[in-house]
């Protein structure tokens, strides 16, 4: 691999800033490592024409002149908005739909001098955790020994992990509403960091749970997280639910480590059936964490059990209003006509252009927000998130970070779960709760399984306490020593 691939975010810039190496190099390295890894099916658009382009513009700056990720590549999951490029959500009711402004967490990464190199597959509406489920196709993990049967990246940010993993770009962009950063970042042996709700704008990021999603990095280290999401982040007025308080400076602290520092682990996320893998994998979370001298102590999230069913109740409800706006009438993919009349129309259009996951959730959205089941399931899932929330601010009363696995299993075969959507929807387990309070919550590559693929562990923390979270994310990070890379020689 070239040595250029190697090198971390940090490094990268550096080594950009110090004028050893031309933008356009890097730039044309990354890309040439894309076209070389095709067969994973990891992009939704390329964009190297204007990368080259604006490669050459920053050659031609002089360093002083250099902003925080001058010739940067990055990979944006097709969810943001983009200009000039299609942003398609993995939709074919979005498939030629050229997105008139640009997300704001995407025009950040540029105002800081990041480059696009391609925007990444994902499944439809980031409705998924196994990747197979995008319009053009499944996105095959580069973890995959045995093409007869590929592995999954996770979901929804499949392509954006897999980038990542085959050292496609610097670092991605994914959106996490239920774990999709999280999920498939442990699934390919990454760094995936979501940040406390409101954090990143989510104004040009495609709403699937608009109370749920949020913007996030992957990335290969933990520090490339911190220096990514210091320029992706900002409060926006284009978005009411972004906040307006100032993110702690997350590259200051990262290495002082974690002396005194109180990590909590929560006797629900040992959950039935657990595999003996997975217990080892938090067993050696706590051992690394104590001997970088945290203190480690047992908690109780007491209604953990609950958070599954309250998320696939809250999630598909907002999605059934979100996605009410694809009806074939202002943007987006509308049926061939005749229709018998304007209902006609839209049936069509949306029978047509939604895949089968979506609807489902539509169907489950729409039926527990219907009038005389709406106190039933909708009002009572708000009420249990609302004890899930305070479940987690009473833990933090003692702790200061919490410690779990990211996922209940290692990669798994693609489509093994794809008709068992109960068996699918269990992969969130670990990931939902932290999403339904709001938190930050970041996977770290940890170990491997029996089968030789990557396990993450999770840390949550406190809202708006990244720093906090980013510095034990490098404590946990350095002790696991995580060094191992997909063989893409196969
Ligand atoms: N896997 C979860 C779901 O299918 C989470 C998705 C996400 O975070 N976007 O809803």
């Amino acid at each position: 691999m070239n040595e250029l691939l190697k090198l971390s975010l940090v490094e990268t810039v550096k080594l950009i800033k110090s004028k050893k190496v031309s933008a356009k190099e890097i730039i044309e390295t990354y890309i040439n490592r894309l076209e070389d890894t095709e067969k994973y099916n990891m992009l939704s658009e390329k964009n190297y024409d204007e990368a080259l382009e604006l490669a050459n513009k920053i050659d031609s700056k002089k360093p002083e002149d250099f902003r925080p990720l001058e010739g940067i590549p990055i990979a944006v999951k097709d969810i943001f908005c983009t200009v000039g490029n299609k942003t398609t959500a993995s939709s074919k009711i979005l498939n030629n739909f050229f997105a008139p402004y640009e997300s704001t967490v995407t025009k950040n990464l540029k105002n800081a001098g990041a480059i696009v190199i391609c925007k990444t597959n994902m499944d439809e509406f980031a409705m998924g955790s196994a990747s197979d489920t995008c319009i053009k196709g499944e996105v095959i993990n580069p973890w995959t020994d045995d093409f007869s049967k590929p592995l999954t990246p996770g979901g929804s940010s499949g392509g954006s992990a897999a980038v990542v993993a085959i050292s496609g770009a610097c670092f991605s962009l994914g959106t996490d509403t239920g774990g999709s950063i999280r999920q498939p970042a442990s699934f390919c042996g990454n760094v995936g960091l979501k940040p406390t709700y409101g954090r990143c704008s989510r104004y040009g990021i495609i709403a699937f749970a608009s109370s749920l999603d949020q913007a996030g990095p992957i990335s290969k280290t933990v520090e490339d997280a911190a220096y990514a999401l210091t320029y992706m982040a900002s409060w926006d007025k284009n978005d009411s639910t972004s906040v307006n308080i100032k993110m702690p400076d997350l590259l200051k602290n990262i290495k002082e480590g974690i002396k005194g520092l109180k990590v909590g682990v929560p006797k629900e996320y040992i959950i039935d059936g657990m595999s003996d893998e997975i217990q080892k994998l938090l067993e050696n979370g706590r051992t690394w964490l104590k001997d970088q001298g945290a203190e480690v102590i047992d908690i109780s999230l007491p209604h953990t059990k609950v958070a599954l069913p309250c998320y696939y109740i809250i999630a598909p409800a907002e999605a059934s209003a979100n996605l009410a706006r694809y009806d074939g009438v202002k943007f987006g993919y509308r049926a061939e006509g005749p229709f018998k009349d304007l209902n006609d129309m839209y049936c069509k259009t949306r029978g047509e252009g939604f895949g089968k996951e979506v609807k489902r959730r539509l169907l489950i959205g729409t039926y527990v927000l219907s009038s005389g089941y709406y106190d039933a399931y909708y009002i009572h899932a708000q009420k249990v998130r609302r004890k899930i929330a305070e479940d987690f601010n009473s833990a933090f009363k003692d702790v200061d970070v919490i410690l779990s696995p990211t996922a209940p299993s290692d990669a798994f075969v693609l489509g093994e779960k794809k008709e068992d959507p109960i068996n699918m929807y269990l992969n969130d387990v670990f990931t939902v709760p932290s999403s339904l309070a709001g938190l930050p919550a970041i996977s770290i590559p940890a170990g491997l399984s029996k089968n030789n693929k990557p396990l993450g562990l999770q840390l949550i923390s406190n809202k708006f306490t990244e720093d906090t979270l980013l510095k034990t994310a490098f404590a946990l990070e350095e002790a696991a020593s995580f060094t191992h890379r997909p063989n893409l020689e196969k």
